[in-house]
């Protein structure tokens, strides 16, 4: 990336999106990102990091910051990802082909830098900081719901090279869809299909040992069936299905227990590497007419990469782990 020149728009092609239905998979086809920086592991510097304070004109203007008062120094902010797996569609760009197997990859595709310092894990940043974080994300989430080109949005993190990070410094990812990937779409159908789906999830754990820890109204919880050990689920008790409509104890709640779980997660397997996400209904572009959107409950899964996902993951979309969910929700709770 240049120094010089401030970054005004996404390089390269305009990424695609190819379906195939027989496979029901979604594939973003998005060459520019080849181009993208890395810096991961021994090589990483905080001389050549985009993200660390000083070096604002390696990324595009941030959307927002905090402190807002531009005079001041930023703790956090949120600029566009130069390299996109989704952008603002483009007049004159690429048109869908008819079909619905081809079209652009139309959305918002942005990185949230947690910290000015060249930091590589949550846990180096103050709390009240990294509360601040999690409030300008509720922010940016709040914004775009009210688009009608848009139909959903996530929250996702990378931490680390086994969980797929190209850059160590400390940053999640915000990514807005103009569609519901068939894969939320089908979890939004399965709620649909119980009373109270999310309610009945934490019943299951209280009465099995696997609740981890609490704050308020959110509860993080080892899942009936994670993928690696110490996989955990926070969510709210209470029916909220947009994380931009939490309010501010819940804001405050995710940032303590992210950090609490990832904490007690890094003395158990230190420098562990993970990835979270936090999954929400869809916005009301979408329409709210179904039940499994009635029973959402916004969450956010995070997930330990202690092992490979290798064929017999890829081939049946089932896994194997070799700890049993009590016994993760059990050290989770004593480290
Ligand atoms: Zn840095
Ligand atoms: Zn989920």
């Amino acid at each position: 990336m240049s120094v010089d020149q401030p970054p005004s728009a996404a390089r390269g092609p305009v990424p695609l999106r190819h379906h195939e239905p027989l496979a029901l998979r979604t594939v973003f086809v998005a060459p520019q990102r080849a181009m993208r920086p890395v810096q991961t592991g021994r090589a990483g510097a905080a001389a050549d990091c985009p993200f660390c304070a000083g070096h604002e004109s390696r990324t595009p203007p941030a959307v927002l910051r905090k402190p807002e008062d531009a005079a001041l120094p930023w703790h956090v902010r949120l600029v566009p990802n130069e390299f996109p797996v989704v952008m603002e569609a483009a007049p004159g760009g690429p048109a869908p082909d008819g079909s619905g197997l081809r079209q652009p990859a139309h959305g918002v595709h942005e990185v949230l830098v947690e910290c000015p310092d060249h930091e590589r894990s949550i846990l180096a940043i103050p709390p009240a900081r990294w509360r601040d974080a999690w409030e300008l994300c509720r922010r940016r989430l709040a914004a775009l719901s009210e688009r009608s080109d848009l139909a959903w949005a996530f929250v996702f993190k990378n931490s680390g090279p086994a969980a797929g990070a190209s850059l160590e410094h400390v940053h999640s990812q915000l990514v807005a869809l103009d569609f519901l990937p068939p894969f939320v779409a089908g979890k939004i159908a399965i709620a649909g299909c119980a009373s109270d789906p999310f309610g009945s999830l934490i019943r299951l754990a209280e009465a099995e040992g696997r609740i981890v820890a609490e704050q308020g109204d959110l509860v993080a919880l080892v899942p009936h069936a994670p993928r690696q050990p110490f996989e955990t689920l926070i969510l709210p008790r209470s029916a909220c299905r947009h994380f931009h409509a939490a309010d501010a104890d819940a804001v405050a709640a995710v940032a303590s227990l992210t950090q609490r779980v990832v904490a007690r997660l890094d003395r158990i397997v230190p420098g562990a590497d993970y990835n979270w996400w936090l999954h929400q209904a869809p916005f009301a572009s979408v329409g709210s007419t179904s039940a499994g959107i009635e029973n959402w409950h916004w969450h956010l899964e995070i997930l330990p990469r202690l092992a490979e996902f290798a064929g017999f993951e890829l081939a049946t979309g089932c896994h194997i782990t070799t700890m049993s969910p009590a016994e993760s929700a059990r050290r989770l709770r004593e480290a």
